[in-house]
């Protein structure tokens, strides 16, 4: 375990012991042991990078004296590099240190001198430090591969901190270098360049713990397979001097860029480069087919041709890398919506701006018994009620053009050609890139059941309303409907009152008609009062059963003249009628009626008006009966209109 899991696994600790833990510590201990570990940590990367450095160098100078003191790839910088970028920044310094110590003894151990030693030690810092600076700050080989952190990455590692280091170890190793100083420049620039742009890499998805997914079962075998062609491709190009096939060794190097990751299309450079070498300085390969001056050149050569490879694999993998994140962003983001609007209890449906259905969620079968496929293309005017098309079609209207979310209820057609209530959301989809068309966004929720309750509790309202308005004997209103609706005339905010006559209706000597007659007989004479005089009043004059055997009745837009006129014609039908009434000494049955007038101009309440008219009635029954009295309202004095029979 790193000592960076060993610091998290603390910090863990000591937050799930903090009040504990903290009342035994004292605050003093708890200090040394955090310095302890610090201690310990920076130990533990001057040791990796100390141990990490030393053998690479080791391998390189190797690969050195195999080359003819060509170094074909410079690893240990590149390997400095990734985990100095991949550890957190206090720890730099330790990985730093670990890789002076590790370049300088094992140069050392190699048999350089110590200005030597120093020299390449110097001029690989300045390399590695340089890079570190320009570098964007990632610390994996996943961040590492956004194109534009790439191509830092390139320009910097791959071009710019090896050109500034070859030029401080041109400098710094006058007269060491036995070859012609440009060449050493050269092969340094290129040796640090591939190493910078395999081995950082590498070194990234190493210390990250991102190489794991190459262990994935997906992953591996593909990665297997192509880094086994790529080496057997290598390795026939290489074991014969024949065949010029050099760039034979491109195909299978660009179809590993195609299909693997990033680490795994620099391992099929690294392998290429581990079979080139070698085979190559064996006196083997298509480079032994061009004259060369000497092995420094062909081994430049390889380089520069790895380098080729490089530049058309890297850009292959970073953008296959992007596209592939792109497609399972698409993949994912579909298979998101289709879960939604598969598991929706609502339909989802996508309209073209003509009205044709683009896309159905299977809800659909549930909620109108279609298939998806059955409506792709039909019509959603064919489904709508004729009578709520016009709704919906505004709807959609607003949602389209005026970019605003409409709510809509409306009854749409079911496969069995029954209509239930639904309940759309619209919005408007972006219009499509290819023909530059609006679309529009559904989602269709049954709400028959609730609209269908709902209107039976309104027709069930409704009916309550009647028979509590209704008087069940004479099919007339009753006293509450003829309260509500007389009100209703002189409720504040309707139009200026006309003038308006109550006429107060009573039956002389009722009790006694029902001692006489029975009661049943008395409902029936009832019946025909109330019949009698509804057709003696225009269809929409106001007429109630007021209680008992009393009548109201209520003239709007009516005279005084006529109000009287039409007590007066009341009570003479039923008199007209003859009905015997042997308890009345009158011996027939008669009316007596109170009527009350307003008129326009006067300001009275419509309490005050049936008052009025009910006096009257007093006063017509106080002065004999079956007759009509009339009075105005106060601002006009009282009078009795004779009448035949007063
Ligand atoms: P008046 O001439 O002063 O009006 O005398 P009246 O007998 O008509 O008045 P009173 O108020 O003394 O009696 C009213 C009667 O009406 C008493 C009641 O039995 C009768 N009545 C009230 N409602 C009904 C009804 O629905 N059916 C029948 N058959 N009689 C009713
Ligand atoms: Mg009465
Ligand atoms: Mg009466």
């Amino acid at each position: 375990m790193s000592p960076d899991n060993l610091e998290t696994q603390d910090r863990w600790k000591m937050g799930e012991g903090r009040f504990s833990a903290s009342t035994r510590l004292p605050a003093a201990d708890q200090e040394t042991t955090t310095r302890s570990r610090e201690a310990d940590r920076r130990l533990y990367h001057v040791v990796v990078a100390t141990i990490a450095s030393f053998c690479l160098v080791v391998v390189s100078g190797q690969l050195k004296t195999m080359a003819g003191e060509i170094v074909a790839v410079w690893i240990a910088d590149g390997y400095l590099l990734g985990h100095l970028m991949a550890v957190p920044r206090r720890s730099k310094p330790s990985i730093l240190i670990g890789g002076v110590i590790g370049n300088l003894v094992a140069n050392l151990m190699g048999g350089e001198s110590l200005y030597v030693s120093l020299s390449f030690t110097a001029g690989g810092m300045v390399e590695v430090c340089t890079a570190a600076l320009l570098l964007p700050w990632v610390s994996s080989s996943k961040e590492l591969i956004n194109p534009r952190t790439f191509l830092r990455f390139v320009l910097v590692a791959g071009a710019l901190a090896p050109l500034v280091s070859g030029l401080a170890a041109v400098l710094l190793l006058q007269g060491v270098f036995t070859t012609h100083p440009f060449s050493s420049f050269s092969n340094w620039v290129i040796s640090a360049s591939l190493g910078f742009v395999i081995f950082t890499p590498v070194t990234l998805n190493i210390v990250s713990g991102e190489w794991r997914s190459l262990l994935e079962p997906g992953n591996r075998m593909k990665s297997l397979a192509l880094l086994a062609l790529v080496g057997c491709v290598t390795t026939l190009i290489f074991v014969q001097t024949s065949q010029s096939v050099l760039y034979w060794a491109l195909p299978p190097l660009a179809l590993l860029a195609f299909h693997a990751e990033l680490s795994t299309v620099l391992l099929g450079i690294l392998l290429f480069i581990s079979i080139a070498v070698p085979l190559t300085v064996r006196g083997m390969g298509p480079l032994w087919l061009t004259t060369f001056s000497n092995m420094q050149e062909r081994i430049l050569a390889l380089q520069v041709f790895t380098v080729a490879a490089l530049s058309i694999a890297l850009p292959i993998t970073v953008l296959q890398v992007q596209r592939n994140r792109l497609v399972s962003l698409v993949i994912d983001g579909h298979r998101r919506f289709r879960q939604l609007a598969e598991h929706s209890d609502e339909v989802i449906i996508q309209l073209a701006s003509n009205g044709e259905f683009q896309y159905v969620s299977p809800r659909v079968r549930h909620t109108l018994g279609y298939e998806p496929h059955d409506l792709v293309g039909c019509k959603i005017e064919r489904m709508v009620h004729q009578d709520d098309w016009h709704r919906l079609k505004q709807a959609m209207t607003a949602a389209s053009t005026e970019h605003m979310e409409a709510s809509v209820e409306y009854r749409l057609r079911r496969r069995d050609q029954s209509f239930i209530w639904v309940r759309s959301f619209i919005a408007a989809m972006p219009a499509e890139p290819t023909d530059g068309h609006a679309a529009m966004a559904f989602t269709v929720r049954d709400i028959n059941t609730r609209v269908l309750s709902e209107q039976r509790r309104n027709a069930e309202e409704e009916k309550l309303k009647q028979l509590a308005y209704v008087d069940s004997l004479t099919g007339l209103g009753n006293r509450r409907f003829f309260d509500a609706e007389f009100n209703s005339y002189f409720a504040p905010g309707t139009a200026a009152v006309p003038e308006t006559a109550v006429l107060f209706i009573d039956v002389d000597f009722f009790k006694k008609y029902n001692d006489r007659y029975g009661h049943s007989a008395g409902d029936e004479c009832l019946k025909t009062v109330g019949k009698c005089i509804k057709a003696a009043i225009r269809d929409g004059d106001l007429l109630a059963r007021y209680g008992g055997e009393e009548f109201v009745v209520a003239l709007s837009g009516c005279s005084y003249a006529e109000a009287v006129e039409a007590a007066e014609r009341i009570r003479a039908n039923i008199e007209g009628l003859a009905v015997a009434h042997e308890g009345s000494p009158l011996g027939a049955l008669t009316l007596s009626i109170g009527v009350a007038h307003m008129s326009e101009a006067d300001a009275i309440n419509p309490g005050e008006l049936l008052e009025l008219a009910d006096s009257a009635l007093y006063e017509a029954k106080r002065l004999g009966r079956n007759r009509v009295f009339h009075r105005r309202t106060p601002s006009a004095p009282a009078r009795r209109t004779p009448s035949a029979h007063v």
